[in-house]
């Protein structure tokens, strides 16, 4: 039978089929709160709909085939669509809990799901690993609301945990931008998830017609922008889409686009040894983002199969950096999570995993890689 997934469904959306509407908010609190997938446990529903609801609907509309997890406490989620596609999600703990001798917390801590938008990737980014296995196709709003709310259920993170959502998985969150848009406003809803846009981050490799688009909706998400270099001769190498979209044309996006005050747009400059890795690049990159409300995240080339990029020397990053931040550009170096289970940026899809168990989420699965 073919059921709709119910998770690309709005609260304004489920009112018009469940009555009366405050239905819909129950039924919300049942999926997005206690995290329950089956129609038929959800006690305070009548029977009639609860019958309903299974038979026209599913909330189990991806499968986890496999998790790894790292030594750093990062896990990898191999997901299968209902039309049989897999594609990774990423549960990255980004801060211990921390407690005084009295057993009192300090700090809580800090989790951030890095989710994808799409089955592969169209652009085709020379140093990217998602690019080598070429697009699929897009995932609808309900499959990407869906990794968050398994994400959530599989760590048992309770609802009222606040967490971050960087759409930094596999795909180009902004070739597909309506079903994104969508996720993004599913995800903040109250009566669900209830994470602020301002908590989720669209990460993008500058398709700037689309910036532009997504800054005139309004919505506060972030923007991180996939920068990576300084000049377009070297910009087009790396990711061909410069051709089209340049430098010049992503700034001018930039500038326009709708920031909070208090927060800052975010450049991802990937650093590849020998490539992009000089102090005349660093300068001309301060000269680019002048006047801009930016903050710069430099990346380690993470190195995989199939590429002849290699990793920078962490010295000579943090001299980029420190260049930076002295002349008032703050920029960081991030730390790569989950490197050892090929979950860092770039590496998703790289590896087959080849099941020996796996019976269900709580299962601790057995997993061998082969390269
Ligand atoms: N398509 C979007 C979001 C997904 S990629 C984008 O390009 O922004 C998420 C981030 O991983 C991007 O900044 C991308 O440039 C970076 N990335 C891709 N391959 C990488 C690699 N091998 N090492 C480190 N970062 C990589
Ligand atoms: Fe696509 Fe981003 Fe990879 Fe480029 S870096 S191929 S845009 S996923």
């Amino acid at each position: 039978m073919n059921t709709k997934n119910i998770y690309s469904y709005s609260l304004s959306d489920l009112s018009a089929i469940c009555s009366p509407s405050f239905r819909a908010k129950q039924l919300y609190n049942w999926l997005y709160v206690k995290y329950e997938k089956d129609f038929l446990a959800m006690q305070n529903l009548p029977k009639t709909l609860r019958e309903q609801l299974s038979q026209e609907f599913s909330a189990q509309n991806l499968e986890c085939i496999a998790q790894e997890h790292s030594v750093d406490g990062t896990k990898k989620y191999l997901f299968k669509t209902k039309d049989g596609h897999t594609f990774e999600s990423v549960f990255l703990k980004m801060k211990d809990k921390k407690i005084d001798q009295n057993g009192k917390i300090l700090e809580s801590e800090k989790y951030t799901f890095c989710i994808s938008s799409q089955i592969g990737c169209k652009v085709g980014c020379a140093f990217c690993s998602t690019a080598k296995g070429g697009f699929i196709r897009n995932l609808d709003s309900g499959e990407i609301v869906e990794q968050v709310v398994n994400l959530k259920k599989f760590n048992k993170i309770p609802p009222e945990k606040r967490v971050n959502i960087v759409y930094m998985g596999m795909g180009e969150p902004l070739h597909n931008f309506d079903n994104v848009v969508k996720a993004i406003q599913i995800i903040a809803e109250l009566d669900g998830l209830s994470i602020s846009p301002k908590r989720q981050t669209i990460s993008t490799s500058g398709i700037s017609p689309f910036i532009d688009k997504l800054g005139e909706l309004k919505l506060s998400v972030q923007l991180a922008i996939s920068l990576h270099a300084v000049d377009d001769e070297l910009r087009s190498q790396l990711i061909p889409m410069n051709k089209t979209y340049n430098i010049e044309n992503i700034i001018e996006a930039v500038k326009k686009f709708p920031i909070d005050t208090r927060k800052k747009v975010m450049f991802e400059y990937l650093v590849i040894k020998d490539i992009n890795d000089d102090l005349t690049s660093a300068k001309k990159l301060l000269k680019l983002l002048n006047g801009i409300s930016a903050k710069v995240n430099l990346i380690l080339f993470n190195p995989h199969a199939r590429t002849k990029f290699q990793r920078p020397d962490i010295q000579k990053v943090r001299v980029f950096a420190d260049f930076l931040t002295n002349k008032g550009l703050l920029a960081t170096i991030r730390e790569s999570r989950g490197i050892d289970i090929s979950a860092a940026c770039g590496q998703l899809r790289e590896k087959k995993i080849h099941l020996d168990d796996c019976v269900s989420h709580e299962t601790t699965y057995k997993t061998t890689i082969k390269e």
